[in-house]
């Protein structure tokens, strides 16, 4: 089933997405960083809005979501309420839960450490992930509510879908987080020639999402947290992965 996805920037960095089916012309858009460029992108297309798919409740992934139901009478789709309380969620659902956008099924992971409440969806057919906060090209999100163990267990999640996969996160992050994984992995081959990849994407204005989940398990550090490699350029040779992933975690945030 062939669907059509847009992306554009929302704020300062994030990212905005719609998927479209041309069949059923449902329209999705996964999260709500705020409403105008989403309405203009959807006027640009001649889309109109069905749905609305949240991850996780950061006021830069929902600001967007009460003017568009209000405007499109968009269903609301949102994660179960662990920790905090999302405004006009009218259907919650976790792990393993598929949600119906038109003809398009996305199956939801629930991907805790950024924040509690935190799920990621998959459109397996059109083999395209929406990770949200929980996994940036090169990068993951910081834990603000979970624990590095949870966090990593999250990641594994994601890093066992197909390399074919195309992963559309949160925010266009993607350049400070090659800066820093280039002091983890200097010699990584897939880092080096992604971090020439991404120089030339931002100097023409571009953004560098999406990306292939195969390229990112190479690339990404915190993907590879449980590679030797990975915890040698850390200093922490023979520890579990969730310990190097921690380690890699505190370094990215004082960096
Ligand atoms: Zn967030
Ligand atoms: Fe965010």
């Amino acid at each position: 089933m062939a669907a059509d996805i847009r992306l554009f920037p929302c704020l300062t960095d994030n990212f905005g997405y719609l998927i479209h089916n041309p069949a059923t012309k449902a329209t999705a858009s996964i999260d709500a960083p705020e409403a105008g460029p989403i309405v203009k992108a959807l006027e640009h297309e001649g889309w109109r809005l069905t749905d609305i798919l949240i991850t996780h409740h950061h006021g830069d992934h929902v600001g967007g979501v009460a003017e568009l139901k209000q405007k499109y009478g968009a269903r609301v789709v949102g994660p179960h309420d662990k920790t905090t309380k999302i405004a006009n969620v009218d259907h919650r659902v976790g792990q393993g839960d598929v949600v119906k956008v038109g003809g398009l099924l996305a199956r939801v992971l629930e991907t805790p450490g950024h924040t509690l409440d935190h799920i990621s969806y998959v459109f397996d057919l059109e083999k395209a992930l929406f990770a949200a906060d929980t996994l940036f090209s090169i990068g993951c999100g910081r834990v603000f509510e979970g624990t590095y163990p949870m966090m990593w267990d999250s990641l594994l999640k994601l890093r066992a879908l197909p390399d074919d996969f195309k992963l559309y996160c949160g925010h266009e992050y993607t350049a400070a987080n090659v800066k820093f994984a280039l002091t983890v992995e200097p010699e990584n081959a897939a880092l080096k020639a992604r971090a020439e990849e991404v120089a030339r994407l931002r100097a023409a204005n571009k953004p560098t999402v999406p990306t292939l989940l195969g390229d990112e398990k190479k690339a990404n550090v915190f993907l590879r947290a449980d590679e030797p490699s990975v915890a040698a350029g850390v200093r922490m040779k023979g520890r579990s992965a969730a310990e190097v992933f921690g380690e890699l975690r505190e370094r990215k945030n004082k960096s």
